[in-house]
């Protein structure tokens, strides 16, 4: 449904370039879920926002991006407006700020039929209306502005704003953060019905719960790169990449059913300067990592300097991603790192 390939997105600075998305491939499918996860910062809106043709000013996005037939790479903003939310809608992460302050909740969520369908004001709020209804909203909070809605309200609102054109692929980014209880089911539970009707949907999370439970696919995000990409259900009891181990280790469970373990440093981005016209050039690739004091030229696998089972190896050349049964894994040893150790962890733990 939507393909990407070798997407990058640069964003310029006054005195630097930042690779935040560095050459993802990714394939969304009708009645299926892909799941983005990985660490604050890999990256993981700026891909969505791509992949949405909403990037900002200052991102430069290259690659190829296609929904069914049609190259997205060269659209105007024209075209795109015509795409985005009848083909591929966008929850944003902050969803407040993606609500106009001055206008009230049912206009803007009624805005896509007018402008798309060419409805009339009074016929496309009533749908706006029934819509919102549909998200569990009451109609009282349609007729007001976005301030005066809680955190789920606003939420589902955007989700009502979302699916008014029906659109084959939804993008959600962190749909479920920061919710009651309450909000978070009634969303997970319209995922699960939105994929069976068919819709092709990635979902953003650092729930790594929800991913397993609602996910086909898990896309593991580290610094712009897709480290590895998994069947969810192996999430916690296959892992190949010893980033991916690492994440599902760090993610606490109310049973206490597995070791608690935070990954070791911080992830940082690699800065690119600009030395050409266009301010892009990906051969002069620095960083500022825990092994490099300051800025130092970097090769290797990105996880390289936090990962226990790296070796000299990991830290030169490119590393491309390779296929280990079901899964797609960026690793120089191929994925036996974890297994090396889950099993040192068992002697340890005997
Ligand atoms: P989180 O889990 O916290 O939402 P994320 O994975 O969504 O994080 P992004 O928001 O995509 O991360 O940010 C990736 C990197 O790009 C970060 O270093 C961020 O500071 C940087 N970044 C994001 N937006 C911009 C922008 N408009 N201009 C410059 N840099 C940006
Ligand atoms: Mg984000």
């Amino acid at each position: 449904m939507l393909h990407c390939s070798q997407l990058k997105v640069v964003y310029r600075e006054d005195d630097h370039n930042l690779l935040a998305v560095d050459g993802i491939n990714l394939q969304l499918e009708a009645g299926r879920v892909l799941a983005l996860v990985g660490e604050s910062g890999s990256g993981k809106s700026t891909l969505a926002r791509a992949l949405a043709g909403l990037s900002p000013a200052n991102a430069r996005v290259s690659g190829q991006l296609q929904f069914r037939q049609q190259d997205l790479t060269r659209l105007t903003e024209e075209q795109w407006n015509t795409l985005r939310w009848s083909q591929i809608a966008l929850v944003a992460q902050n969803g407040a700020a993606a609500l106009n302050p001055s206008h009230r909740i049912a206009d803007q969520v009624a805005e896509p039929l007018i402008v798309h369908r060419g409805m009339a004001k009074s016929p496309a709020q009533k749908q706006a209306a029934s819509a919102l209804a549909e998200m569990g909203l009451d109609p009282v909070l349609a007729g007001r502005y976005p301030h005066e809605l809680s955190g789920g309200q606003i939420q589902r609102a955007l989700l009502a704003m979302a699916l008014i054109l029906d659109p084959p692929v939804l993008i959600l980014d962190e749909p479920t953060a920061s919710l009651d209880p309450g909000t978070r089911n009634f969303i997970i539970e319209l995922i699960v019905r939105l994929c069976a009707r068919g819709k092709a949907i990635l979902l953003i999370t650092h729930d790594l719960d929800t991913c397993r439970r609602l996910a086909d696919e898990v896309a593991v995000l580290y610094l712009g790169q897709i480290m590895e990409q998994l069947p969810a259900d192996h999430l916690f009891t296959d892992p190949c990449h010893p980033y991916t181990l690492a994440l599902a280790r760090s993610y606490p469970t109310l049973d206490g059913g597995r070791e608690l373990g935070g990954i070791r440093g911080d992830a940082f981005y690699r800065i690119t300067h600009a030395h050409d016209e266009a301010g892009f050039d990906h051969t002069h690739i620095v960083t500022a990592d825990n092994d490099d004091a300051g800025h130092a030229p970097r090769q290797g696998c990105l996880f390289a300097p936090r990962c226990t089972q790296a070796q000299l190896p990991c830290r030169s050349g490119e590393i491309a991603m390779i296929r280990r049964n079901t899964h797609r894994v960026r690793c120089r040893r191929g994925g036996i790192a974890p297994l090396l150790e889950l099993h040192q962890v068992g002697k340890r733990y005997g």
